[in-house]
């Protein structure tokens, strides 16, 4: 390797550290994402120029394809779905490392020292568990599959017994390098165990196993540095591996589970019995008028932004409904971010960023929840599942134990959405039927626009 790429592959890699210690707060994430641009384009063009690259024209063909693809799927895409493509690209991630690394295996005809030969069984278990198990989360985010957890008598014994070939044939690869056939039994044994490890995780614990997914997707790259003897793959890909692995426990802590918790415990999994057990309780419709004049008169009102914000794109008629009411008079206006609100890890930062609501007026879970009992009016925008009560008491409920927003303890409650519908963990929530609710059934866009309209007339 050129001291010229050591330097540049060296340059990437700070450029990687600072774009991810940027990442670290929404008024730096911007350029955050513009160091790690940089640091990639860098790392790419002179790993294109070093090696001994006979022929172009796939590379040409792939990067044509590759970025017309890119380019359509980040035009077309809708705000709404950006998680699924998220973990789409965590799989894609997953799944081009353990193809680089069974390229290496078969242009070296499988002649590579031990230290390459485990580094490349790693990768390629990583990388295709995390491509079949992003697949499975896709589904289950864009709706194609049941959210709900999936569970079968023996699955713990079957993914245990996946687990024990993974390790018999990868000895078997290791002791005997040439020996492709073991090699594409751990992609099939990997594949079916990144299907086995996702279908039962479900509900509420889907932000854990999609952080857990993307710290995969890291540590497959680094395997396939190891490989490839490439520095900048290595470094890369640890950085997105202990990222992730931060992001997961962030994630466990939100949700106050243990990581074992989530992938051996079925957590999520839903009594459907129970789900509609409040069908024949109460709710009094409230309309745009009562909620405005509420809204009105109160000094202090947080706002619970939610899934359903992003789904109505509320997010502008939001912030003009704040500075509305703030030009009305005395009032103080916050807006409090559970962390797992939304459909990925600060989708209600992204979605408030984009509407310009000023940093200063966000507040996490632990820094606004004692505040609750002294504010006049919560205002919850699509959100259910971070305000639902029943994670404090209810055993059964798959949310039980995770902190959520205390809503119910405010004066007033306002809760713009359109039925009642459960939430993403697909239990029934009994704030709804409070006496101090106040439901304003309908598109939280439409909803707000009338409350803005009312306002200012
Ligand atoms: P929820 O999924 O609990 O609830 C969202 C609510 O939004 C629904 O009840 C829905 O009710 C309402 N809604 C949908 N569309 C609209 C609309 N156009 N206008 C108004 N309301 C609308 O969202 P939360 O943010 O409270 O909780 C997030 C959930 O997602 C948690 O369970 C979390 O664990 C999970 N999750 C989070 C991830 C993350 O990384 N943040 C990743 C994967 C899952 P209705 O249909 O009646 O309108």
């Amino acid at each position: 390797m050129s001291t010229i790429t050591t330097i540049t592959y060296l340059i990437s890699s700070i450029l990687f550290i600072i774009g991810l210690k940027n990442l670290s707060s929404p008024k730096t994430a911007r350029r955050g994402n513009q160091f790690a641009m940089i640091g990639m384009l860098l790392a790419i063009v002179v790993t294109l120029f070093d090696r001994e690259i006979l022929h172009f024209t796939f590379i040409v063909i792939g990067l044509i394809i590759g970025s017309a693809i890119g380019a359509i799927v980040a035009k077309k895409i809708q705000m709404t779905a950006m998680p699924q493509i998220v973990a789409l690209f965590n799989g894609l991630g997953g799944g081009a490392s353990a193809f680089v690394a069974l390229a290496e295996y078969y242009r070296s005809d499988g002649v590579l020292e031990t230290s390459m030969i485990v580094s490349l069984v790693i990768s390629l278990f990583i990388g295709v568990l995390t491509f079949a198990g992003s697949l499975v989360a896709y589904g289950k985010l864009q709706g194609l599959i049941k959210s709900a957890p999936f569970v079968f008598r023996m699955q713990r014994p079957l993914n245990s017994l996946l687990s024990l070939s993974f390790l018999v044939f990868g000895f078997l690869v290791v002791i005997n390098p040439v020996n492709n056939t073991g090699l594409l039994a751990i992609l099939a044994v990997a594949f079916v165990l990144g299907i086995l490890f996702v279908m039962p995780i479900g509900g509420a614990d889907m932000p854990v196993v999609i952080s857990l997914l993307n710290s995969c997707s890291g540590l497959a790259a680094a395997a396939t540095g190891f490989v490839l003897s490439n520095n900048v793959l290595i470094i890369s890909g640890a950085l997105v591996g202990a990222s992730g692995v931060i992001l997961t426990r962030i994630m466990c802590r939100a949700m106050n589970r243990s990581l074992s918790h989530v992938i051996f415990g079925n957590a999520g999994v839903v009594d459907t019995e129970d789900i509609f057990k409040t069908e024949t309780r109460k709710v009094v419709r409230y309309v745009e008028e009562d909620a405005v004049m509420v809204l009105d008169s109160a000094q202090s009102i947080i706002i619970i932004p939610g899934y359903g914000l992003a789904v109505a794109q509320a997010q502008y008629v939001l912030h003009e409904l704040a500075k509305t009411l703030i030009d009305r008079g005395d009032k103080e206006i916050r807006y409090a971010i559970h962390p797992v609100a939304g459909r990925m890890p600060g989708h209600m930062n992204v979605l408030l960023a984009d509407a310009n609501v000023p940093y200063d007026l966000l507040f996490d879970l632990g820094d606004i929840n004692d505040d609750f009992q002294n504010t006049d009016v919560v205002l919850v925008v699509g959100a259910n599942d971070v305000i639902n009560p029943a994670a404090r008491f209810d055993k059964k409920s798959p949310l039980y134990g995770m902190p959520i927003l205390n809503a119910d303890k405010a004066k007033n409650v306002i809760i713009c959405k359109r039925s009642l519908s459960p939430g993403f963990s697909g239990i029934d929530n009994e704030l709804f039927y409070n006496s101090k609710t106040m439901m304003i059934f309908g598109d939280a866009k439409e909803s707000l626009g009338k409350m803005v309209k009312l306002l200012k007339s």
